[in-house]
């Protein structure tokens, strides 16, 4: 079996993100809705989207696009043919009725459904038509969602089910877990009763949306949207449609049923247009006063709104044992919350799934939670789990864990691939060292770096076990959704704010230590990043010896818009790239002109393809398509690399004056235009001093320690200034750049 050409039918939000992952694979794709204006109007959102849909958008002609009464006749070469129109069940069954009689005998055909049962579906099938169809429920937005659930029945053909998982896996680099027919399959049936739960208890428990939020998220391993953010971003009415849909399909006596009624204020907000951030607003509501923007939430008693409360409960890294153990109220509603997901996700085993890993995959992979229900179980542990719990009758697992009380009832990781993950080998490796910032696993021959913090966010403790894992051959790399967004910007700021600016030049130093270390050690050093790999996360990865790149990233230096210049071999590493170009060698003073565009317009990549013109990335690093893969070929490099040298130190001849004039002279022209103010002019100059190579000529030869010295200056003397901690601290409570 082979899978060349595939179509798509139905261009609406899934069908074009599937369209786009089929580009990204490099798969040929026709695009068909009823006109050909509707699909043609998809691709071009396609081409525009932000996060980019695409990889490499050079490649968008590997999408065609038509209608379904004209172009037709495409059906009769694809392979692979998903539906994914509107979830209306007679439009989907004439579809069907069309596709089976044109497709070629064998062709798999499958439809993206989030609630229809494939025997609805397929009730109008012949049984040989049943075998090759199945469900392929991916979630949105494709490119980004690491979750594939393929629902299969008693009528498919095994072979083909296992070999579109693969082919899933390998070319679409999906986490693909396949499911049996039952109502949400696995991510949504847990995933939307989570979300109900901690939506209903919020109310019972008399908490605001915001104290909500700040349980159900971080302190839970939550992406920190929480519940009611959630909502708002799926839209109120949206998941009122998916809930009624679950009350119909599910048993009556199904605890879903509990917490699927209908609010009263949820159905006055439907009925005002408040559905969410794609309506007038919803739980959350940003209300313009003059010319500023205020951030409003509801009152779950009053339905009023009233400015946002930033909640901080104190529990910034997941710690459940701890927080389901406080005595306030957040503590009694995490564990209401936890302990009803656990009980809810048990009493599916075995009847919906024999495999309960598999939900807590799902969860990860479809909910971007960090543990699934069962891991949190399993972290809480068996013993002060049935200390604590009041019943859990009619709960087949629970009644028998409670009768073995086996601690290590969990087993392995990750069953649902054959692939050598991360999630499977760190259940394998021996701990080493306690760090509060990263953990290192030895692993055989080898040692693993994993950080632990907030978005990767490095600090000391991150730099000290990086360093001390170099006694081994070191593959950095890790499970949640960031590589590393930077240096941790509170950390610098709390030095800052108490002037302890040793402190902060301590920090750089050894973070400028380390990176050298990692290059230079005499053991190889891999970097597996995926998601953002930004600012200091980016300078480890540049200074790796080998780099596996997923291809979701967000790759760069960014340090200019926080009003400071990358100080961790950021600028060196990369003028030494940029110098090894054929330009590089013939001019000396294009690398640095080169960075200093790239820098100090904090250039990013969104794609590998997008990172190799601006050098973030090699042509000769490895890049892969499932994130699953990053470990499986981090270990071919170490094996390819058993006689690894280290890199000769690397030397570098710059012009200082007299590039930097020419960098001082655009710089002019940027603020003259007010495309910068007075700081931004500054932090312009400090970088073109770094990568002039400071007071320096052509004749002078520079070694790395000398452009480390200058960066730690330039990154010293921004800090100290008041622009840029206002820059810092004004990204740190928004999230967005301060032009000062
Ligand atoms: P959508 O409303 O964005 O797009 C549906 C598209 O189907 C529209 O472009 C419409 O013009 C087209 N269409 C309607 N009738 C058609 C026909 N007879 N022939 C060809 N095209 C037709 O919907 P969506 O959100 O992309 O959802 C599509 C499917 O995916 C649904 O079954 C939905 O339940 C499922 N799903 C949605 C999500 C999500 O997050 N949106 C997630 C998983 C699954």
């Amino acid at each position: 079996m082979k899978i060349n050409k595939t179509v798509v039918i139905g261009s609406g939000t899934m069908g074009s993100g599937i369209a786009a992952q089929l580009c990204n694979a490099n798969i040929p794709v026709t695009l068909l809705d009823l006109k050909t204006e509707i699909s043609q109007k998809a691709k071009d959102k396609i081409f525009n989207s932000r996060p980019p849909l695409l990889i490499d958008k050079s490649k968008i002609e590997n999408i065609k696009v038509g209608n379904i009464n004209d172009d037709f006749k495409v059906i009769k070469d694809a392979d692979w043919i998903i539906e994914a129109v509107v979830e209306k069940i007679d439009i989907k069954h004439n579809i069907y009725e069309k596709i089976f009689k044109e497709r070629k005998s064998n062709a798999i055909v499958s439809s993206n459904t989030s609630s229809i049962p494939i025997k609805v579906l397929s009730q109008n099938l012949s049984n040989n038509e049943k075998k090759d169809f199945c469900i392929t429920h991916f979630f949105n937005p494709v490119r980004y969602m690491g979750l594939l659930e393929i629902v299969k029945n008693e009528n498919n053909d095994l072979e083909k089910i296992n070999f579109l998982k693969k082919f899933c896996e390998d070319r679409l680099g999906k986490g693909a877990i396949i499911c049996n027919d039952t109502p949400g399959f696995l991510g949504n049936r847990v995933g939307v009763y989570a979300m109900q739960v901690a939506m209903t208890e919020a109310f019972k428990m008399k908490l605001s949306i915001e104290e909500a939020d700040a349980v159900f998220g971080r302190p839970m391993g939550i992406p920190k949207t929480g519940v009611f953010g959630l909502y708002d971003l799926i839209g109120i009415d949206l998941m009122s449609d998916v809930l009624k849909s679950f009350i119909k399909e599910l048993p009556k006596n199904d605890d879903f049923q509990i917490v699927a009624k209908e609010i009263p204020l949820i159905k006055k907000l439907i009925e005002t247009g408040f559905t969410g951030r794609k309506g007038k607003g919803g739980f959350y509501k940003m209300n313009k006063i003059g010319e500023k923007r205020i951030l409003e939430a509801i009152n779950l008693d009053t339905g009023e709104y009233s400015p946002s409360k930033k909640i901080d409960i104190k529990a910034d890294k997941v710690n459940l044992k701890k927080l389901i153990n406080r005595d306030d109220k957040y503590g009694k509603y995490a564990w209401s919350v936890i302990s009803k997901i656990i009980k809810y996700a048990s009493s599916l085993v075995p009847q919906i799934t024999d495999k309960f890993n598999d939900i807590d995959e799902a969860m990860r992979l479809g909910f971007n939670w960090s543990k699934g229900p069962f891991e949190m179980l399993d972290e809480i542990g068996v013993k002060n789990f049935f200390d604590k719990i009041d019943n859990y009758k009619n709960n087949k697992f629970l009644e028998d864990l409670y009768k073995t009380k086996d601690e290590n009832f969990y087993g392995e990781r990750q069953r649902y691939t054959d692939i050598e993950t991360l999630g499977k080998i760190k259940k394998k490796a021996i701990k080493l060292d306690k760090h509060d910032s990263a953990e290192i696993y030895r692993f055989k021959d080898f040692n693993i770096v994993e950080f632990n913090t907030k978005a990767n966010a490095l600090n000391y403790d991150s730099m000290d076990c990086l360093k001390k894992a170099t006694d081994k051959p070191l593959i950095i790399i890790n499970e949640s959704m960031q590589f590393s967004a930077g240096v941790n910007l509170n950390y610098v700021m709390d030095f800052a704010e108490k002037k302890d600016f040793n402190s902060v030049e301590k920090f750089i130093k050894y973070f400028q230590e380390t990176c050298k270390h990692l290059k230079y050690s005499k053991h190889p050093v891999i970097s597996a990043p995926s998601g953002l790999t930004l600012g200091g996360g980016f300078e480890v990865v540049v200074q790796s010896n080998f780099v596996v790149s997923h291809i979701n990233i967000v790759m760069g230096l960014v340090e200019t818009i926080v009003g400071l210049v990358p100080a961790g071999g950021g600028c060196k590493e990369m003028l030494w790239r940029w110098s090894q170009t054929n330009e590089g060698k013939k001019d000396p003073d294009f690398a640095p002109l080169k960075l200093f565009e790239i820098i100090g317009f904090a250039k990013t990549a969104t794609s590998p393809v997008e990172a190799e013109p601006l050098m973030l990335l090699n042509k000769h690093d490895k890049k892969v398509m499932n994130r699953n893969n990053l470990l499986k070929e981090s270990k071919i490099l170490l094996e390819k690399n058993k006689n690894f040298t280290p890199p000769e130190e690397c030397k570098f001849k710059l012009s200082g004056k007299q590039v930097r004039d020419k960098m001082y002279k655009s710089l002019e022209k940027l603020y003259k235009d007010k495309k910068i103010l007075d700081h931004g002019l500054e932090v312009g100059k400090e970088l073109a001093y770094v990568l002039s190579g400071g007071d320096t000529d052509l004749n002078k030869e520079l070694n790395e320690d000398n452009l480390f010295s200058l960066e730690l200056n330039a990154f010293m003397k921004l800090i100290q200034t008041e622009k840029t901690q206002e820059r810092i601290k004004h990204t740190l409570a928004t999230g967005k750049p301060l032009v000062n």
